[in-house]
């Protein structure tokens, strides 16, 4: 009954018929005045828990956000709703500013946006004081934590808001956060009495994929990369790589084949980053080729695809990650190309990190999972949501794995051959020199390596099978790739894993490459991909089959949407979702009370747009 207000605002603000999940139970709670700890996944609707709050209870919310970006994307859907809200961060100039604290302090603000150094600053904080906060929320809280995968020192001097603040209730909001950071979130925000509420990480709209990369080359990435763009042509995607310098490179070479790619990173100055980000939050069908400096944030919810060019580093980040993809709840994908090489340089770049060891061994750790997950044989949406302590998950249907289990070949012998083989070599050689010396092929090959026992004890498997068979020991960190400066070697990895490998307690399983394992094919021959492109292809149709006469409404009303957007300047979605823009083009609704009743379609965007939405349908433009 109490929620009836916060239902009703709901659907007269934002149009969406009622709450899911666990918006409503974390509405109540801070409608009772007590803090909070949400974990929602990434689209879970996050904002909406502390936005209605904020309408609803007496004062102004303040938001503690870490990214300009976010906060002016946000600021801006608010505002398209109809709702008093504002944000204070270092791009605005002093008249902006002031009016901006001329708004709050008259008690005409529902909801301040502002950053955690912002907040840092003393005069902010004492003329905040003053102020009569509804509720605090902290968004992307996992920053808090060294044991989260995003850690910001910055984000520290929110502890103390519970002292600055007594009685304000505190929300703090993450999309990834496994149990060790929840604790420390806690903890470090003081929230010792918030309730803590989990969602399922599920996202059932997410398409999951893993392929490993054929070759360690750049190049050969770059072209599947390249393909699997090509086959999605007109949507609208992110690229995730490794280096600068990488995204460079493949916006480059995907703008030479007409795709609207654009490389986005830490290194380009701050008015080219917005500019792109502006022209990819615009643009039909844009690319963005991204580090990970690109996302957090980053609303634009038709997001298509996120495909890893290299792979993330742990599997927060992949789930954050491949979680920008679908926002707004229609079919995405995300897919991811690894290699045995990447772990490895992964972890020397953990190595190199100047953090203590215990945090360092934390992220060794992570990677290893992300990697085990990726490289597996199981479901990945069960994978992920388990490793986030969800129990019971059942296999997702849609991913790599559950459309076409892969068959499982126990190469537990060749494991230990390889294994063997590397210990007496004393870790001297490379993994293309292992395979020589596995398969009895050494060129000129010395007599002392002759002599070992495992030379040619491999003449059963053909090249790429060891280099499978290697790859996958790398993966498990039972073989490690020393970097030696460029030409990596092997060595061996986890002493007590390598002896039950020897013993036979611990199978090794690899995906069956049939003829992989025929040493009278050709070596070096790269694998043929079999499958997967054709029924991805065919999900990604989906829109294409809806009825001609819904097609040509969806693209006046997206025409008519781009022109107010670029009137506006503010990106098409703000005005309306495509999800929004597809309902209507299907219902066809004929008068304003029908177009009322579509999801999406609140109050004051029924008001500004409806009669302009109703003549675009009926094309009596
Ligand atoms: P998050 O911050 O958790 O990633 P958002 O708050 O941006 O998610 O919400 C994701 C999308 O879901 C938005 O497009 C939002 O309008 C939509 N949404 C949120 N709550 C609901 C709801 N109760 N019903 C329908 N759509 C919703
Ligand atoms: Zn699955």
């Amino acid at each position: 009954m109490r929620l009836e207000p916060a239902r009703e605002t709901l659907r007269r603000v934002w149009g969406h018929a009622d709450f899911r999940g666990l918006q409503s139970t974390i509405v109540g709670e801070m409608l009772a005045g007590r803090d909070v700890l949400a974990v929602l996944p990434t689209g879970g609707g996050k904002s909406v828990c502390y936005q209605i709050p904020a309408i609803l209870r007496p004062g102004m919310g303040l938001v503690v956000s870490p990214l300009i970006a976010l906060m002016s994307d946000q600021v801006e859907a608010l505002k398209q709703l109809g709702v008093a809200a504002a944000r204070l961060d270092s791009g605005l100039d002093p008249e902006e500013r002031a009016n901006v604290w001329r708004e709050a302090e008259a008690g005409r603000l529902d909801l301040l946006y502002i950053s955690p150094e912002g907040l840092a600053q003393n005069h902010t904080l004492q003329r905040l004081q003053k102020l009569k906060l509804a509720l605090i929320a902290i968004d992307e809280a996992h920053c808090v934590s060294q044991w989260g995968h995003d850690f910001r020192p910055d984000y520290r001097t929110l502890g103390r808001l519970g002292e600055a603040f007594p009685g304000v209730p505190r929300i703090a909001l993450t999309a990834t956060a496994d149990a060790r950071t929840r604790d420390d979130i806690r903890s470090s925000l003081h929230l010792d009495d918030a309730g803590v509420f989990v969602d399922s990480f599920a996202r059932p709209n997410l398409s999951l994929t893993a392929e490993r990369k054929e070759t360690a080359g750049r190049t050969a990435a770059d072209k599947r990369v390249k393909e699997l763009i090509a086959a999605r042509r007109g949507k609208s995607g992110i690229v995730y790589c490794g280096s600068r310098d990488g995204t460079e490179r493949l916006a480059e070479a995907l703008a030479a084949t007409g795709v609207p790619a654009l490389a986005y990173h830490a290194g380009l100055d701050a008015r080219d980053r917005d500019r792109r980000l502006a022209r990819f939050l615009a643009e039909d069908g844009a690319v963005m080729v991204a580090t990970i400096a690109f996302g957090m944030g980053v609303d634009k919810p038709d997001v298509r695809f996120v495909i890893h060019a290299d792979p993330p580093g742990s599997i927060e980040a992949y789930w954050q990650e491949i979680g920008r993809g679908g926002r707004d709840g229609e079919p995405a994908e995300g897919i991811t190309l690894y290699g045995a090489s990447d772990i490895a340089w992964a972890l020397r770049r953990i190595d190199g990190r100047d953090m203590p060891p215990e945090v360092k061994a934390v992220q060794v750790r992570k990677a290893r999972q992300l990697y085990a997950m990726l490289d597996g044989s199981s479901c990945r949406a069960r994978a992920v949501r388990t490793y986030f302590g969800e129990e019971g998950v059942a296999p997702c249907g849609t991913c790599d794995i559950c459309r076409a289990p892969p068959m499982l070949a126990d190469v537990t012998e060749a494991a230990q051959k390889a294994l063997a083989a590397v210990q007496r070599l004393g870790g001297r050689l490379g993994r293309g020199r292992v395979i020589d010396h596995l398969t009895g092929k050494t060129k000129d090959v010395r007599a002392d390596e002759a002599a070992l026992s495992t030379y040619g004890i491999g003449k059963d498997i053909a090249p790429r099978g060891w280099r499978d068979v290697i790859d996958h020991l790398l993966i498990e960190g039972l073989m490690i790739e020393d970097p030696n400066d460029g030409k990596p070697l092997l060595t061996l990895g986890d002493a007590e894993a390598i002896r039950a490998v020897y013993r036979g307690a611990r199978k090794i399983h690899i995906r069956h490459q049939p003829d992989a394992y025929d040493p009278s094919t050709r070596s070096g021959d790269p694998r043929r991909r079999k499958g997967g492109g054709a029924d991805r292809e065919a999900r990604a149709a989906a829109f294409d089959a809806l009825p001609m006469d819904v097609r040509n409404r969806f693209e006046r009303l997206r025409a008519w949407r781009r022109g107010l957007a670029a009137e506006q300047n503010v990106p098409p979605y703000v005005i309306f979702h495509d999800k929004t823009l597809v309902d209507i083009a299907v219902e066809e609704p004929g008068s304003l009370a029908a177009l009322g009743r579509i999801a999406g379609v609140g109050q004051a965007k029924l008001d500004r747009y409806g009669r302009d939405v109703l003549a675009a349908v009926a094309d009596v433009s």
